[in-house]
């Protein structure tokens, strides 16, 4: 498949065809990942952020919020759960926040290992070499940062640099592939000024990349961002009739043509197609190419607050109802849970249980 036929993928609207397209996709996914859904165990550190990305509900810049930091018992409280759970993998996300120090995130890193022989996935945000080695010695074995789009001028538009710095997030993950992470990146589909030929560029860059795991998720307005006024409105203007919808239909298409082209990569039915879609959101996912979900471990007076859009799916429930929940889902699909810490390659397969 070249970028070519990625583009008239993405245009496709036959539902014959597109039957096609999640049949060949939930094919490849069995072939190369198995039928084990491995689970990741969410934690939210903190809802602090330096940057001012326009799409995001805890931005520097979004409407006043209560911000929080997770302190160390509490974040060992919550990969506690995931190891009962039974849970291969923790992933520790948050803003940007200089607050959770090199040292801070370290000793959580040495004390996850120590205590529960979690696999560990990082998603803070562009920090430093100095900070990426540290934590990769600790014992952090995965680190998650979209690129969110390879249009270099729409992304310093929705993403601006801090000042005085340049922002390149394809060159952090390739840093941090050289510090022996596993990386994973992704984008949203259907940000204002994306545009179809944009989207089948992000996909082959999935490819190009060699990514080990690939979120992907449709664009959900955050009320008082600055993409959802006057900066939204300017962007869709601008690519016209080749604007992408944020519509599940989209987003899964996605999904199955990113399958298609890293057939052994970690992809999750993301939070935000769940929320999109309640019902069937998640189910859809994981029958179009999804072998990964992340269930929700934040405690829920801290879901409450890391809002990065409205209504996410799960916001007022706790940790065991929301596992409780996706394992009923997987189960309703004939697949199996993943046990292990459910990396890339050949180990999905062998141990999918
Ligand atoms: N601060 C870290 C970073 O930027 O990578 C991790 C947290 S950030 C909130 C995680 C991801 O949420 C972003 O990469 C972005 O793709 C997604 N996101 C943020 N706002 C969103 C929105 N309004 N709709 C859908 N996804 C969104």
């Amino acid at each position: 498949m070249n970028r070519d036929d990625i583009l008239a993928w993405l245009l496709e609207n036959d539902p014959d065809r597109l039957e096609e397209l999640w049949g060949e996709a939930d094919t490849v996914r069995e072939a190369h990942v198995g039928m084990a859904v491995h689970l990741r165990g969410l934690i939210e550190v903190g809802n602090h952020c330096v940057r001012r990305c326009a799409y995001c509900g805890i931005a520097a810049c979004a409407p006043r919020i209560p911000r929080y930091r997770m302190d160390h018992y509490e974040i060992l409280d919550c990969a506690h759960r995931a190891w009962e759970f039974g849970f291969g993998t923790v992933v520790m996300q948050s803003g940007e926040d200089p607050g959770l120090t090199q040292e801070f995130m370290t000793e959580v890193i040495r004390s996850i290992r120590a205590r529960f022989g979690l696999a560990i996935t990082l998603s803070l945000g562009e920090r430093s070499e100095a900070e990426l080695k540290a934590w990769k010695q600790a014992g952090a074995d995965r680190y998650l940062l979209r690129f969110e789009t390879t249009d270099p001028e729409l992304y310093r538009t929705i993403h601006p640099a801090l000042p005085g710095t340049v922002s390149d997030r394809l060159q952090q993950l390739l840093l941090m592939r050289d510090l022996g992470f596993e990386i994973g990146t992704g984008v949203m589909v259907g940000i204002p000024g994306q545009t179809w030929e944009t989207l089948a560029e992000d996909i082959w860059t999935f490819r190009d990349f060699d990514m080990d795991m690939i979120g992907i998720g449709p664009y959900i307005p955050s009320p008082g961002t600055p993409l959802d006024g006057e900066l939204g409105d300017g962007l869709r203007r601008r690519a016209g009739d080749r604007q992408v919808p944020n519509d599940e239909t989209t987003a899964l298409k996605v999904l199955a043509l990113t399958r298609l082209l890293c057939p052994d990569t970690n992809i999750p039915a993301t939070t935000a197609l769940a929320t999109l879609d309640p019902a069937a959101g998640r189910a859809n996912g994981l029958k179009r190419g999804a072998n990964v979900v992340m269930p929700n471990l934040t405690p829920p007076w801290y879901r409450e607050l890391y809002q990065i859009y409205p209504g996410k799916a799960g916001l007022h429930e706790t940790a065991d109802i929301t596992r409780a929940a996706i394992e009923a889902q997987i189960h309703a699909l004939g697949r199996s849970i993943g046990r292990g810490p459910g990396g890339r390659g050949r180990a999905n397969v062998a141990g999918e249980g």
